[in-house]
């Protein structure tokens, strides 16, 4: 997407430059489009997720990040002759959890099988994974997509470890030598494979967005891009449209972030139209994406599923997750996101957008439902999280899960508005005194001396009397029956209390002395 901004504002500059170019830029730009009009992309995504155990998935070694090189390392994992793995129980139990929220089945019986290749941080020349018996199979995740809700097909998820890793640079000799970690190998993934229903880079943004958001909920992964827990590579074709044969694809590895995946996606698609178009044809091989230019560049040719040589594991029997086993741990399935969003809609009286903020996470949707069930009215938590919290978490670089002001916090603050206790003003005050202390609410207030609008109103007339001693000219008017004028009296009311007092208090006083 915003790699089109890029060119697009490349060449506005150009062809504002003369007519002549603005002559040949609309040649050009409607020939991109209508190139592009002539075409459909289809993408489908694959996805490795690490699972939250605390060991791997074939020995006892730890899969703690951020430990010195090959210190979580035994036999197993390093693949010594003859030592043997033993499947983790936990790893099983995420992995199915994951594919339940995905809407997979899951197959009671599942074989692991080697996947072999060499790769200098593969030590044992194969990967355990699953081939043509996964874990589970026929998932799906709604997206929305032009307005419209659209199912994005699950081929499967099936388990496997996770290779070492090369370290290119960082190390006294790292210009003429790699460095290779082992820690990582052997960590438990599950890899999710989507169908190829994708069919642009904003779905697949989508798709990814929503995936994640699903397997946090399920606490099965921190899906923490940085550190590797979730990783997508991308299969892109294109055809004509109309046409029922899929076009050769490219796949564009190692993306780190949704946003280059997606700027990858409509490059790959750019990149893969004009070639046909120009006569050449594509070729299946593997990409890497350079997000600094915003291109993709061919790594190597694609192997096929027959250059693994893939079979059975030999040192595993079967993975059988029976009925008894599948229902046990269908018992952790948590609400999900899309169903959490709807009920919030329903049940707290708040908008469609709201609720989407609300349940990013899992802990804030807990956090927004206990203070709005706390709350005297949850439509006004809702409120004050969208109008109060995330414009100032926003301004400075906040997440909402660190706020400052807890849930717990925007419930009170909720209850002092609503009950009149502190206007409007106040409030918005005690907010930014609780952002410039780092202090939650309840304590700020505590701090200010528990501070009220005043309601006293032998206080309160006295300023009404010097209000309307001081503008006779409006009182005139009003008494003529210029009654909008009492806006005006309530601001110069308020703006003599500092905001103090309470505006109905004002209002109903003032009518009474104006009448
Ligand atoms: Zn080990």
């Amino acid at each position: 997407m915003s790699v089109g901004r890029k060119w697009n504002a490349g060449l506005n500059e150009w062809v504002k430059a003369s007519p002549y170019n603005r002559f040949v830029m609309s040649t050009i730009e409607a020939n991109a489009i209508e190139a592009r009009a002539k075409f459909e992309a289809v993408i489908g995504l694959e996805v490795h997720v690490q699972l939250l155990t605390e060991s791997k998935i074939f020995c006892s070694c730890s899969t703690q990040f951020g430990v010195p090189p090959n210190t979580n390392v035994c036999p197993v994992c390093l693949g010594m002759p003859g030592a043997l793995p033993v499947l983790n129980r936990r790893a099983v139990e995420f992995a199915t959890l994951a594919a339940m929220a995905l809407n997979c089945q899951i197959n009671e019986t599942s074989i692991f099988a080697r996947k072999n290749y060499f790769y200098p941080d593969l030590p044992k020349g194969y990967q355990i994974s699953q081939y043509d018996k996964p874990l589970a199979e026929h998932g799906f995740i709604e997206v929305r997509a032009e307005g419209a809700k659209k199912k994005i097909g699950i081929t499967r998820v099936h388990m496997e470890e996770d290779a070492g890793k090369s370290l290119h640079d960082g190390f006294p000799d790292s210009s003429n030598k790699t460095a290779i970690d082992l820690n990582r190998t052997g960590v438990p993934l599950i890899e999710i494979v989507s169908d190829p229903d994708i069919a642009s880079a904003d779905e697949a943004y989508e798709y990814l967005t929503l995936l994640k958001e699903i397997i946090l909920y399920t606490g099965v992964s921190d899906c923490n891009m940085e550190e590797g827990s979730l990783r997508c590579d991308a299969n892109v074709s294109v055809r004509p449209k109309g046409q029922k044969e899929f076009g050769t694809k490219a796949e564009i590895k190692n993306v780190n972030s949704f946003r280059f995946i997606r700027e990858a996606i409509e490059y790959e698609i750019g990149r893969q139209v004009e070639l046909i178009e120009a006569g050449g044809k594509v070729v299946q091989e593997t990409r890497l994406y350079n997000s600094d230019e915003g291109k993709t560049y061919s790594m190597r040719s694609k192997e096929q599923a027959h250059d693994y040589r893939y079979f059975p594991e030999p040192d595993l029997l079967p993975l059988v997750v029976d009925e008894k086993w599948q229902s046990k741990i269908r018992k952790n399935l948590p609400e999900l996101p899309e169903a959490r969003r709807a009920r919030f809609v329903s049940e707290y009286g708040i908008t469609e957008q709201d609720a989407g903020v609300l349940t990013q996470s899992r802990g804030l949707a807990d956090q927004f439902e206990a203070a709005a069930k706390a709350a005297k009215n949850p439509k006004r938590v809702a409120n004050l999280v969208q109008g109060e919290l995330a414009g100032r978490l926003k301004g400075k670089g906040i997440e909402i899960e660190d706020s400052p002001v807890t849930m717990a916090g925007v419930a009170m603050s909720a209850d002092l508005v609503e009950s009149g206790t502190i206007s409007g003003k106040m409030l918005k005050d005690l907010y930014d005194l609780a952002f410039e202390r780092g202090k939650d609410f309840p304590a700020v207030y505590e701090e200010e001396g528990r501070p009220q609008q005043s309601s006293d109103t032998s206080a309160l007339e006295k300023i009404i009397d010097e209000v309307i001693a001081g503008n006779p000219k409006q009182v005139e008017q009003y008494r003529a029956g210029k009654t909008t004028l009492i806006g005006f009296f309530v601001g110069q009311v308020m703006k003599m209390s500092k905001g103090q007092a309470n505006p109905g208090i004002v209002n109903e006083l003032l009518r009474k002395k104006l009448a």
